[in-house]
């Protein structure tokens, strides 16, 4: 397997944590399928290794990750608020993931951010904040964190073999980041997937546990959801708008709208797609696209938010009455009419 990053910074990692005791991984708000994936597979990995290791997120990950933490380790700002403060507190090393700095940690960000333990990033989105750590491990010429971190954990410790807990979180980052193999797919990608594989982690498994897992209200909430695509011809545009009352009406909980953004790109003729979910002071802006067209610019300018180009994300005012107009308004700065 092909070496991601040069030695020096391998070294640099080595010697960072050799001298340490206690390591804590971190990840972003509202994590998903990549942020779960690395906490936990380089979680138990690093564990393995000897170290004493913490993860936190700043709010839960959804009820279909937790097959990937088993034993309910991961700890959530949100809830387990002390305890999290401790962690930070008590970390020689601090690890975050799937994440391109502090600010997408909200007030858990501020807390990572002002210790004074060795900072490591391993990330795979573009614009990483070099400036809040100490070594940075960060490209977007991976398919997700995942991917990188076992690309890492190779390169720095070549002969270690990988529990199948650890395959099985690194997959299913892999699985779910890249739309199931349908996007940011680069050839290594699958020699990791087939080392993957090889220690123990079953695609099968995995899509049965991600998705063919649905509870009954998500399965209808998203009928509703393609029932209620909005087109905007001219712009190559679908979009869906859940407001609190069509979620409440189908009792929804954190996850059960994964993967709905990209409904509408199924569509003839549509380029763009975008998802909006009423959150609870706030509206939460998803944005996707097909080939050339960047959405990241208007993610960045219009939503308060960025990301990838064809997958990013923002927010905006909690004025459902104003989405139209403000996604008219963006689209008309990317797509000429
Ligand atoms: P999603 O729509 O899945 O929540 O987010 C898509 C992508 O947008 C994420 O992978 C991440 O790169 C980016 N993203 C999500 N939320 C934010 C945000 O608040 N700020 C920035 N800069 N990027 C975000
Ligand atoms: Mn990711």
């Amino acid at each position: 397997m092909k070496d991601l990053f040069p030695k020096n910074l391998i070294a640099r990692w080595n010697e960072a944590l050799v001298s340490s005791v206690r390591i804590l991984l971190a990840t972003h708000i509202y994590p998903d399928g990549d942020a779960v994936g690395s906490l936990v597979g380089l979680g138990l990995f690093l564990r393995q290794q000897g170290f004493e290791v913490s993860m936190i997120c700043p709010s839960p990950y959804p009820d279909f990750l937790k097959f990937l933490d088993k034993n309910g380790e991961v700890l959530f700002f949100s809830h387990d608020r002390e305890q999290v403060i401790r962690q930070i507190a008590e970390a020689d090393v601090i690890i975050a993931v799937d994440v391109s700095g502090f600010t997408r940690m909200e007030e858990m960000g501020d807390l990572l951010s002002a210790s004074g333990a060795f900072k490591v990033l391993m990330d795979h989105h573009i614009d990483p904040v070099e400036g809040d750590f100490d070594l940075v491990f960060s490209t977007p010429d991976v398919s997700s964190t995942c991917e990188l971190i076992y690309r890492v954990l190779h390169s720095w410790r070549p002969k270690a073999t990988l529990s199948k807990e650890q395959a099985i979180a690194f997959l299913t980052g892999i699985i779910t980041d890249t739309n199931q193999f349908a996007n940011s797919i680069y050839p290594e990608t699958f020699n990791v997937v087939s080392a993957l594989n090889a220690c123990g982690a079953d695609m099968e498994e995995i899509f049965d546990q991600v998705f063919r897992n649905f509870t009954y209200n998500r399965m209808r909430l998203m009928g509703y959801a393609l029932q209620n695509i909005k087109l905007l011809p001219e712009f190559k545009t679908g979009y869906i708008v859940l407001t609190r009352d069509v979620l409440d009406a189908f009792e929804y909980k954190n996850g059960d709208t994964e993967g709905f953004v990209n409904f509408p790109l199924a569509i003839q003729g549509i380029s763009v797609s975008a998802f909006f979910i009423q959150r609870e002071d706030h509206i939460k802006v998803s944005l996707r696209s097909k080939g050339n067209i960047a959405v990241n610019g208007i993610a960045k300018e219009f939503f308060d938010g960025g990301g990838h180009f064809n997958a990013s994300a923002g927010k905006m005012e909690d004025k459902p009455e104003k989405i139209e107009t403000l996604l008219r308004e963006a689209l008309g700065t990317i797509i000429a009419l």
